[in-house]
């Protein structure tokens, strides 16, 4: 089956007792067994459901894996794949990482032992240089947030396979309609659903969809053990928002490549950092293992400062000023005031991360509708 076909098909057969088409959100805690321990395959509702059943097939359908292990968050499947490391263990990440994924190595996990190195991915020569005899996994997020720096998943793969080390990849920013890290050599590829795949910023959820068999059973192991898992509503509408996902993804794509083309031109920008342009230093590469450049834009005003850039999203109104990114609707968030706050300003700096760095999250809008808002904004800038 093709992908489109998939995201309307895969894991969801019409339901057998009554033959509902969409799969129907089974609100149980617990399950009839026949004899002690004779069941039909659920026991008990944090161990299994069959809407989250229907949710994981069509992820793992999707991503080319095997099977899927659904989780009540991003952060929650984050959180299992770093309990299958161990004190002493060490990982090596991208210095550009989600926010939510830097404190959740940091703060929770470094504390009980778990090592991090944190390399420019973009040069495989970085990571080579970082690995050392106790690493046990690259964590891989391409494009990154919110610079859209693009790195190399086959290279980075095919190296840490040469040393037995695991590689996982957030594509949370890219959704498997632009980029199937499986095929290109991951071990497992993570999700926040609450993007890309919901896709209408209505519902938060993780998931890690894989094809090693013991990476699943652990998983499964974890989500038996601690339980963090998504509600059966919240699966449905994962599932309902999924279907739609390439005709979502295509136009948001269409619309970044608008307004990036649009932004590169204006009297009042710096900078643009879009994939999509040749200049991009990772063009090249997201050409080759991308389908398209994606949804998001990231640019920098002429005059580069924070006040600037509050004054220019407090006037845009498709784009909402929000964190968060991959819905239907248009969001426009500024890092150095909302996630990358924490940074002091003179490492934000050195890693690209301008005062006035304005991030977009193209939505499915009429293209003409969003240029006109940001044309709104640029004006109120004078
Ligand atoms: C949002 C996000 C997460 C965390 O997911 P939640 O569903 O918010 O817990 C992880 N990685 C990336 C790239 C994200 O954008």
């Amino acid at each position: 089956m093709k992908f489109n076909s998939k995201v309307i098909h895969a894991g969801q057969a019409p339901e057998e007792t009554s033959g509902a088409v969409m799969p129907p959100i089974f609100q149980t805690s617990t399950y009839a067994q026949q004899a002690p321990d004779m069941h039909k395959g659920y026991d008990y509702a944090r161990v299994g459901n069959p809407t989250r059943t229907a949710l994981e097939q069509l992820i793992a359908g999707i991503e080319e894996a095997d099977a899927c292990a659904a989780f009540a968050s991003g952060c929650a499947a984050m959180d299992a794949l770093m309990k299958m490391l161990r004190p002493g263990n060490h990982v090596v990440a991208s210095n550009d990482l989600y926010g939510g994924t830097y404190r959740l190595f940091t703060q929770v996990f470094a504390p009980f032992g778990i090592e991090y190195s944190f390399v420019d991915m973009t040069r495989t020569e970085n990571v080579e240089a970082a690995l050392r005899p106790e690493t046990k996994m690259l964590w891989i997020e391409t494009p990154t947030n919110p610079l859209l720096n693009i790195v190399d998943i086959r290279a980075l793969t095919e190296l840490a396979k040469s040393r037995g080390i695991l590689t996982v990849v957030d594509n949370t920013f890219a959704s498997p309609y632009l980029q199937q890290p499986l095929l290109l050599g991951a071990d497992a590829v993570l999700h926040s659903t609450t993007k890309y795949l919901g896709g209408h910023s209505d519902v938060i959820g993780g998931a890690v969809a894989t094809s090693h068999q013991d990476i699943l059973e652990n998983l499964r192991f974890q989500v038996k053990s601690t339980g963090a898992v998504p509600g059966p509503m919240d699966c449905y509408l994962t599932l309902r928002g999924i279907k739609t996902l390439a005709v979502r993804v295509e136009r948001s794509c269409e619309n970044a490549r608008e307004v990036a083309r649009y932004l590169r031109n204006h009297p009042l920008v710096k900078s643009v950092r879009y994939p999509g342009f040749e200049q991009h230093p990772g063009h090249e590469v997201a050409k080759s293992q991308m389908k398209d450049f994606g949804g998001m834009v990231s640019f920098t005003l002429k005059q580069d400062d924070i006040p600037s850039a509050h004054t220019f999203m407090q006037h845009t109104k498709l784009f909402t000023l929000a964190e968060s990114l991959g819905g239907v609707e248009s969001l426009i968030s500024h890092p150095a005031s909302m996630t990358h706050g924490s940074i002091p300003a003179d490492v934000r700096h050195k890693a690209g991360l301008n005062d006035s760095l304005i991030r977009l999250s193209c939505g499915i809008e009429d293209a003409g509708d969003l240029l006109e808002d940001l044309e709104t904004a640029f004006r109120a800038l004078g």
